[in-house]
């Protein structure tokens, strides 16, 4: 079924190794990439990539590799989706950057149309544009301290919001992300997530939200809260995804509190997780949402949408950047919506959930170290501990992973501990690809097992 979403002109569709994992080509560019790249820029699988498209990405030695990264949920359209180039072709040559700030153009604010219509609730709603992430999430604190007149910003245990300063403060991870950076941003609260593998069993999800809101009351005071701000779905965190009833209650909670209730959907959102985004699922409606990753194709592209009298309470000028919105990503961006909906990618998403949450229990049966699997839609996970405890397995996570990219799939890791392995393909991937990753995946924890 999916194979008919891959565009005539993608790579071959197949897993194909000619040379050892990373070969001679790649081995050259990473010690060129030693002698001038900062060392604390991270690389997952050291091949360099010549062409990338449907569910595959082909790299400079000509091994073609499954794709269940998409660039850290990025490409969901695919790599070089035809609309996307098209688009951006027409407005290279046409003009690459006026900024919007100084004589605007009509793609910024048709993207922003666009993020209206898709984006949870039928209110009235206005949006911002940005470059990355991690600069979305910064405007929507700032928005929301505007807003309520308030400082604090209520985060949760294994988050993850961006790497800047601000971000790294809202983020939970020390290592790598914090370690040696501070001092950060102050005026953020952390409190217990909903996580049913490793809360006490039977813990609800409303259960779960009162245990975060007695200690928000107890050490912030509702009051002094400007922002409840969460991922529907944790990504880096390791795919957490909360007891039903969670996170409607922590939204209820907070708009209760005169706070306003943040859904960062950077990684969740554009059909990644078969909605549109993954505040749809349990109909909550956030009164901010942040995005980025899915929504331009693989171009540099990041929004706040939210409700209009929020969006409007900043003062003119206080909102903005050289580039955001820049006319090539919004041009990518539009292409990138029409293409989600022409092919129904949140359709494909709940179908590529439907083969890897299956295979993946079926692989938890014969191997105990997977102690979960999880995830929705497109963006699932297994987590990995010592079998019979809940003691996390980062070793065998590394070992796992490192085995499916000498084996031709791009897998990533993910999770507080290191524990999780994690599955993020385009949402065009075909069927059958799919299914020969989730065999090299078999034969990697057979291996090691
Ligand atoms: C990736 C990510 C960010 C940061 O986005 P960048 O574009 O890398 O700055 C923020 N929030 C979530 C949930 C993310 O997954």
């Amino acid at each position: 079924m999916t194979d008919l979403l891959i565009p005539t002109s993608a790579p071959v569709q197949e897993r194909r190794l000619v040379t050892e994992v990373p070969g001679p080509r790649s081995r050259e560019l990473m010690a060129r990439r030693a002698a001038v790249v900062s060392a604390g820029v991270g690389t997952t699988l050291p091949v360099f990539v010549e062409r990338a498209g449907g569910g595959v990405v082909v790299d400079v030695d000509g091994n073609s590799l499954v794709d269940l990264g998409a660039g850290i949920a990025v490409v969901n359209v695919g790599n070089a989706a035809p609309r996307v180039v098209a688009a951006v072709q027409e407005q290279v040559a046409a003009f690459t950057h006026t900024c919007f700030m100084v004589t605007p153009y009509e793609g910024y604010v048709a993207v922003c149309e666009e993020l209206a219509r898709v984006t949870p609730g039928t209110h009235e709603k206005r949006s911002a544009l940005f470059n990355s992430g991690s600069e979305a999430v910064e405007n929507a604190v700032k928005i929301a301290r505007v807003a309520t007149g308030r400082s604090a910003v209520v985060v949760f245990d294994h988050a993850y919001h961006g790497r800047t300063n601000l971000t790294m403060a809202l983020t939970a991870k020390n290592m790598p992300y914090k370690s040696g950076f501070g001092p950060f941003a102050p005026e953020i609260y952390r409190v217990p997530m909903s996580y049913p593998f490793r809360d006490p069993a039977g813990l609800t999800g409303a259960e779960a939200a009162a245990r975060a809101v007695r200690q928000i009351e107890a050490q912030v005071g509702a009051a002094n809260v400007a922002a409840v701000l969460i991922e529907p779905i944790q990504g880096e965190g390791g795919f957490v995804v909360p007891a039903p009833g969670f996170l409607p209650a922590v939204a209820d909670w907070a708009r209760q509190a005169g706070a306003i209730f943040i859904a960062d959907e950077v990684q969740t959102g554009f059909c990644r997780t078969g909605d549109w985004f993954a505040s749809d699922h349990e109909g909550v409606v956030p009164d901010l949402v942040t995005l980025a990753k899915g929504m331009a194709g693989g171009l540099p592209l990041a929004a706040v949408t939210g409700r209009a009298e929020l969006m409007d309470s900043v003062h003119t000028g206080g909102l903005g950047g050289t580039y955001g919105g820049n006319p090539l990503a919004c041009a990518a961006a539009l292409a990138a919506i029409e293409t989600m909906r022409e092919l129904d990618l949140a359709g494909a998403a709940r179908a590529i959930g439907d083969t890897m949450l299956l295979r993946l229990r079926a692989l938890q049966e014969r191997h105990p170290a997977i102690g979960d699997v999880r995830g929705r839609g497109a963006m699932t996970a297994v987590e990995l501990v010592k079998p019979g405890t809940t003691e996390p397995d980062p070793a065998l996570t590394a070992a796992v992973a490192k085995r499916c990219h000498a084996d031709g799939v791009v897998v990533l890791t993910a999770g507080t501990y290191g524990n999780v392995l994690r599955f993020l393909p385009p949402l065009v991937i075909g069927q059958d690809l799919l299914t020969e990753a989730l065999d090299v995946l078999d034969a990697a924890f057979a291996a090691h097992a």
